[in-house]
């Protein structure tokens, strides 16, 4: 380590890491466990972070991607942030399991925005990644063949729907902005009286953290992007930046993962956290940084966040 370290200016976006629905779901395990003891069965990983999923492991949570990987129990089953196919609570309901659902809202009301363009015998489009666990729950809302998912332009442009009159859309939450638009903007086109959502269906949370993330990359050497390789929100902030013209655009899980021969030179660095990203782990990278270089932090805040979700009422006077 030189006697004298570089300087470097931290831009830390904000708002960055847990958005309100992530907080919720860990907190839906976290009063389980206080309220009803270990173990706690939690369908696919509550967050798409491993620090969280290990910290809620070591506390008794055992996580399992299907049903049948739990025993008869009374204990709690829980459903993960992501949202899931009606044929899970179903089935779950035949074992009489305990259920808590962890849903965030905001993946429900697009449950419910699909279930109303199908009563209303609306042919259906989901903007979003095939595989992902929201996508396969937004899906499974509605019978096989009800809603055609639709990933990118070329797909939209391709797109023969049997009912061209009779089209609406839907869009998974954790998408990126830019591109949704532009892949809605050609559906628009092919399609002009295509019903979009009321209220957009890429959440605030994605938004905004987005937003933070353009405001930061142009002024940048590099952006780190702490979250998972399967957190499609911290995916979707590591190509924004790229996208915004930033050189090196890196994701990390923590500080053990950052490749500094990539960062060779660099005077300024940006950095945010996914939704499903831990405070803990930013601190951790920033103090990484402080090792190596004389760093100087700047906060640059593209909107301010207050949204709190309701806990399931099961958990609700544990709270109290
Ligand atoms: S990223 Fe958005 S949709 Fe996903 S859990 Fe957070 S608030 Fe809910």
């Amino acid at each position: 380590m030189p006697a004298t370290k570089p300087p470097l200016d931290i831009l830390l976006c904000s708002p960055r890491g847990f958005c309100a629905g992530v907080d919720r779901a860990i907190q839906i395990v976290e009063l389980a466990l206080e309220r009803f003891g270990a173990p706690v069965y939690v369908r696919h990983e509550i967050v798409h972070n491993r620090y969280v999923v290990d910290g809620l492991k070591a506390k008794g949570a055992v996580f399992v991607e299907s049903l049948d990987e739990i025993p008869d129990t009374d204990q709690p089953v829980i459903f993960s942030a992501h949202g899931v196919a009606k044929a899970v609570p179903a089935a779950a309901a035949v074992r009489h399991f305990f259920q808590l659902d962890a849903t965030c809202p905001l993946v429900t009301k697009v449950h419910r925005e699909a279930e109303i363009h199908f009563r209303k015998g609306r042919e259906i489009v989901l903007i979003g990644h095939a595989g992902h666990p929201e996508v396969e729950g937004t899906m499974g809302q509605l019978p096989t063949g009800a809603i055609t998912l639709i990933e990118t332009e070329a797909d939209a442009r391709a797109f023969q729907p049997k009912s061209p009159d009779n089209l609406a859309f839907i869009t998974q939450t954790t998408l990126s902005v830019d591109d949704t638009a532009a892949i809605v903007a050609i559906l628009a086109e092919r399609f002009p009286s295509v019903v979009a959502p009321h209220k957009e269906d890429i959440c605030y949370a994605t938004t905004n953290r987005q937003e933070a993330v353009k405001r930061v990359a142009r002024a940048v050497d590099a952006m780190l992007v702490i979250g998972a390789p399967n957190s499609s929100n911290s995916q979707r902030l590591r190509e924004v930046a790229e996208r915004a013209g930033c050189p090196v655009a890196l994701l990390v899980q923590r500080a053990a993962d950052i490749d500094w021969s990539r960062l060779e030179g660099i005077r300024r660095v940006g950095i945010t956290a996914g939704a499903s990203a831990p405070e803990v782990l930013v601190e951790e990278v920033i103090d990484a940084f402080a090792e190596r270089y004389d760093v100087k932090v700047e906060v640059v805040t593209a909107a301010e966040e207050a949204i709190v979700f309701n806990l399931p009422r099961a958990l609700r006077d544990a709270a109290e």
